[in-house]
């Protein structure tokens, strides 16, 4: 009998999109969730400054959704 064929060994997932990360309130000591190191009190207002982050903040040029040369100067607009 031949044994069977190694499965191949999944690769570990790759982190696209932000991961969420958790820390305590600089401030207040809650436990607040936030994104790539990046956070936000719900309880008392504070937030870290985005430098913190564990990564940098995708541009505008990244953001592949948007529909290329069309002008959306009034897409985000409420009135
Ligand atoms: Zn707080």
């Amino acid at each position: 009998m031949s044994t069977p064929p190694a499965q191949p060994v999944p690769e570990p997932a790759v982190a696209i999109g932000p991961e969420i990360t958790y820390a305590e309130c600089r401030q207040c000591g809650t436990l607040i969730a936030g994104l790539d190191g990046r956070y936000s009190c719900g309880v008392c207002g504070w937030v870290n400054h985005h430098s913190e982050g564990h990564r940098l903040l995708p541009r505008a040029e990244d953001d592949t959704g948007r529909a290329a040369g069309e002008p959306d100067n009034n897409a985000n607009r409420l009135g």
